[in-house]
């Protein structure tokens, strides 16, 4: 089976030279369920030339500190296994800071003289500009994969989406296309005269890497493992208790999915495994615990309805919001009126005000706030029902809305295993400045912006377990 041409979009219009043909992998660390990485073959193959892979190792990017590089590496070592049983080499190139990366990509690839050269596609705007600083120096044809989306991100829509009520028909249409098993990576028949110069691993990983881990593994086979889990025990009860940050019922899998471990397409396929219904069917069940009473009990294809939904819609609709806004991660970013409403309320009194360090060491007044940050600063990962409110805190708390939002992705890319990804910046983005979402009635320092209530908190679970749970760990 070959890949679809849809997925792939030329970074150069080069002819190809006469090197191997190089995957330089970046937001896709895996080796299996990697379109970016089999189309790479594919050209391998046809023009009978070695394959390589590389990638371009950036300590601290975009605020990521020891958590992260521990579990980012843990995630490639086992690629460079993987692939080395394929007889693919693998290059780690080490970048010391996001401003020269660039640079070391371009020195790189002019000493290697590559034939071709693939990358998987993120809408972040580093890679962006590292695809357009590379598209111009290489002398080869250069191409880019959407390996992360089912539906590719410039298919599934030619535009900003309003929210996620626009997209999901469009995404809907194409699934049953789309939504397609992946073909094995084959054993390469071709390899590189010279080899290329062995990684010390033991090096790269931080002193006390150890003591670094948090409670997340990193790599593809931990993140099958997380996956399978899900699906045997929490997929039965996730319509009806993913928003209650006391039950175990979401999937915890944004952190491998972000580092490219897992591909979201293998997680729709092995759900829909579990169902005899075809991809279209299950989209529409019923989603929500609402509709419990009205229809009785929710069945497993009602639950795995509305894991698809955030899996597939939400997720999707959060890259369309990055590709498409250019000013994703600043209040430029946000709908006219959401700015027009939150303008209006620069002068209103704030009750608390804090600094980024007092949010930071979980120092407010509300314990409940104060819980979610250590849950983040503990697990490397919040609730996902908490982060609203931590966000929507963040705005009422500081002096303006940009403030507000810096602080958010600051803390949020710095702790989050999964930060520093679109879902991260389109969900503050909806949490402080309506993206996505719709106005509401107007309140201070909210503007129309969506209010969020601890009362809504209160009656939802018992808050006072979730901050004594996280208070002792504190
Ligand atoms: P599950 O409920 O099991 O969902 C499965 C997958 O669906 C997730 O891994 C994710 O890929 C996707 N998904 C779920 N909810 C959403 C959503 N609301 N928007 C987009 N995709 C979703 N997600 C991140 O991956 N990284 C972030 O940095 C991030 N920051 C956020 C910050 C705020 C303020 C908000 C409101 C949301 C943020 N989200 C982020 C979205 C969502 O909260 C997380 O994806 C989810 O909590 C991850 O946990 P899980 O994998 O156990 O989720």
């Amino acid at each position: 089976m070959s890949i679809k041409k849809t997925r792939i979009r030329r970074a150069n219009e080069n002819p190809v030279g006469d090197g191997p043909v190089m995957y330089w992998m970046n937001r896709e660390i895996r080796a299996e369920d990697n379109w970016a990485l089999l189309y790479a073959q594919e050209l391998a193959l046809e023009h009978k030339r070695p394959l390589v892979v590389v990638y371009n190792l950036v300590l601290g990017y975009l605020g990521g500190g020891g958590v992260q590089q521990v579990f980012k590496l843990q995630g490639l070592q086992e690629v460079a296994q993987d692939l080395e049983a394929k007889n693919i080499s693998f290059v780690l190139i080490n970048s010391s800071d996001v401003e020269t990366s660039g640079k070391d990509l371009v020195k790189f690839f002019e000493d290697f003289q590559p034939g071709i050269v693939v990358t998987d596609f993120s809408p972040v705007r580093a890679q962006m500009s590292w695809v357009k600083e590379l598209g111009k120096s290489l002398t080869c044809s250069f191409q880019m994969v959407d390996a992360h989306n089912i539906v590719p991100v410039w298919i599934a829509s030619p535009k900003q989406e309003y929210g996620a009520y626009t997209l999901r028909p469009k995404l809907h249409k194409k699934l049953a296309k789309y939504l397609e098993d992946f073909p094995k990576l084959k054993k390469h028949p071709y390899s590189l005269p010279e080899g290329v110069p062995t990684i010390n691993w033991q090096k790269l990983f931080p002193e006390n890497a150890k003591e670094k881990t948090g409670i997340f593994q990193g790599g593809s086979k931990e993140a099958e493992k997380v996956m399978d889990t899900f699906l045997r025990e929490r997929l039965p009860v996730y319509a009806t208790d993913r928003n209650n940050p006391l039950v175990e019922a979401q999937s915890d899998l944004s952190p491998y999915l972000h580092y490219g471990m897992l591909a979201p397409q293998r997680v729709a396929l092995e759900a829909m495994k579990l169902l005899d219904a075809p991809v279209e069917v299950v989209v529409h069940a019923k989603k929500n615990k609402a509709k419990v009473d009205e229809n009785g009990p929710l069945e497993l294809m009602d639950h795995a309805s509305a894991f698809l939904e955030e899996l597939i819609v939400r997720r999707e609709l959060s890259d369309n919001f990055c590709f498409y806004n250019k000013n994703y991660d600043t209040v430029e970013g946000f709908p006219e009126w959401a700015r027009k409403a939150l303008d209006k309320e620069r002068t209103t009194k704030r009750e608390y005000l804090y600094t980024k360090e007092e949010f930071e060491q979980a120092k407010t007044h509300d314990e409940l706030w104060n819980a979610a940050q250590m849950e983040m600063l503990v697990t490397s990962k919040m609730h996902g029902y908490m982060r609203m409110y931590w966000a929507k805190k963040i705005l009422e708390w500081t002096e303006s809305p940009e403030e507000a939002f810096e602080v958010a992705i600051y803390l949020n890319d710095k702790y989050s295993l999964d930060g520093r990804d679109p879902n991260g910046y389109a969900g503050i983005a909806w949490s402080i400045g309506g993206v996505h979402d719709r106005s509401w009635f107007a309140r201070p320092i909210y503007g129309t912006v969506r209010y969020m209530a601890r009362s809504g908190c209160d009656k939802r679970f018992d808050t006072k377990d979730y901050i004594a749970k996280w208070q002792e760990r504190g």
